[in-house]
C-alpha cells in the first residue's frame, strides 16, 4: 500500500517496533534496543507462509510484521474460493503484513489452542498476541476495512 512511510519490523528477541527506510530494505540491520539482527528482506517478501504446529511459533509468534493468519482446510469449498482473495492481498500487503496460510489439518494442536471450530477463520496477531478475528467467509472490502489499522 502507501510505501511514503518508513516500514517498520518487530525484533524477534525483544519485541521493539524498529523504523526501516525504504532505502535501507534488504540491507543488514540491527535492533535499536538490544542490538539483536534484523532481517530486512522479509519486506521484499509477499508470498504468504505455509504454516503448521510446527512453524507457527517462528512464523506467527515471533513474527517481525503484524500476521493475518488464514486458517482453512484442503476440504473446505469456501476456503479454496476465498483463497485467491488472500493470495492477492499477500501481494498488495507487501512489507506490511506476513499472510501465514494455517492448513487445520496440520496445525491440530495450534488450532486447538486457538479454538478454531468451523473453517475459513481468520486471526489478526501482532507481537505474538491475537488481537482481531475474522470468522466465515471474507471479501477483500472486509479484508482491507478490518486490517487497515495494522498496515
Ligand atoms: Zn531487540
Amino acid at each position: 500500500m502507501a510505501s511514503i512511510n518508513p516500514y517498520t519490523l518487530r525484533c524477534s528477541d525483544c519485541g521493539t517496533r524498529n523504523r526501516i527506510p525504504a532505502a535501507k530494505v534488504g540491507a543488514a540491520a540491527r535492533c535499536g534496543k538490544c542490538g539483536s539482527a534484523i532481517d530486512t528482506r522479509v519486506l521484499n517478501d509477499g508470498r504468504p507462509r505455509m504454516v503448521s504446529d510446527t512453524n507457527f511459533e517462528a512464523e506467527v509468534i515471533r513474527s517481525p510484521l503484524p500476521v493475518l493468519a488464514f486458517f482453512w482446510a484442503p476440504w473446505c469449498s469456501t476456503c479454496l474460493k476465498t483463497m485467491p482473495i488472500i493470495d492477492r492481498f499477500a501481494g498488495e500487503t507487501r512489507g506490511r503484513l506476513r499472510i501465514a496460510k494455517v492448513n487445520v489439518d496440520k496445525a491440530q494442536r495450534v488450532s486447538d489452542h486457538y479454538d478454531i471450530r468451523a473453517v475459513p477463520y481468520i486471526y489478526v496477531f501482532d507481537n505474538g498476541r491475537a488481537l482481531d478475528n475474522l470468522p466465515g467467509a471474507v471479501d477483500e472490502a472486509q479484508l482491507k476495512y478490518r486490517l487497515a489499522r495494522y498496515l
